[in-house]
């Protein structure tokens, strides 16, 4: 089995789940910027985070054989604050020509507030002048159909991103149609409690079809699974999908969406 983990907060993981994903069948594994757990008092702390996703990160997973690599953003949980914002959103240019950084992600909305609001226009206006591929988050649970409705309008008043060049994130059935009828990606998380179980992922592919979906685990300093997504290719398997059906998913459809970033190259390709 080969599978890409498309979002993976490994900053917040030991380094025996690079060995176990490694182990797996991992090729590559991408990580979004994210909250840390804690909020940040300045944006000399989102600097050193940069700092740590772009060069330490990658360093770590390659012991291990796995290319790393990732997006940058100011994440929604700590967008309230918009000054805030718009500093840490002035470092990023900076390091956007560093070799594993794909885009800007998870950019979006967690609570659906204005100033969310505000600071995801923000990234969507940098995405578009730096033609960067996006990561979009979307809010959970009861803010979800809302946040995900706000997230594509606001994508789709800027003229200049190609939605093929976005994937939205950690979708459940009653929002996967709206993304991909306005031709977004639509991501799959699979989670232990929230998000999505592996058995509701594999219904919506059987529903859907593979096109334009990804799965990942989304692991962070949370309860989370790194293996997630090889344990969905498992029970793919025991549902009956063939091996080729399965990479599509795993592996091809993120290898599709990312190499769209001409960075992102795998040693076998
Ligand atoms: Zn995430």
């Amino acid at each position: 089995m080969r599978f890409i983990e498309p979002h993976a907060h490994m900053v917040s993981r030991v380094t025996d789940d690079y060995r176990d994903m490694a182990a797996a069948g991992c090729a590559a594994v991408t990580e979004p910027a994210f909250w840390a757990g804690f909020d940040r008092s300045s944006a000399q702390g989102f600097y050193d985070y940069f700092c740590q996703i772009t060069e330490h990160e990658p360093k770590r997973a390659a012991k291990y054989g796995v290319p790393h690599f990732c997006w940058l953003c100011i994440n929604p949980k700590e967008s309230e604050d918009v000054q805030l914002a718009k500093e840490v959103v002035a470092l990023i240019p900076q390091f956007l020509d560093r070799p594993t950084v794909l885009g800007l992600g998870e950019i979006g909305l967690n609570k659906n507030s204005r100033n969310e609001l505000e600071v995801l226009e923000m990234h969507i206006d940098l995405a578009a002048r730096h033609e960067l591929l996006i990561l979009a988050h979307t809010p959970h649970l009861e803010d979800k159909f809302k946040g995900t409705r706000l997230t594509i309008d606001a994508l789709k008043n800027n003229s200049r991103i190609k939605p093929e060049r976005v994937i939205i994130d950690h979708v459940e059935e009653h929002t996967i149609e709206m993304v991909l009828e306005a031709g977004f990606w639509a991501g799959m998380t699979l989670y232990p409690g929230t998000k999505c179980t592996s058995s509701r992922a594999i219904d919506m592919i059987e529903q859907r079809g593979p096109e334009r979906l990804w799965m990942n685990s989304a692991c962070d300093w949370g309860e989370s699974v790194p293996l997630a997504v090889p344990y969905t290719a498992l029970e793919m398997r025991k549902r009956g999908h063939s091996p080729a059906r399965i990479d599509r998913i795993i592996y091809q459809n993120p290898f599709a969406f990312l190499s769209q970033c001409p960075k992102f190259k795998l040693p076998q390709s």
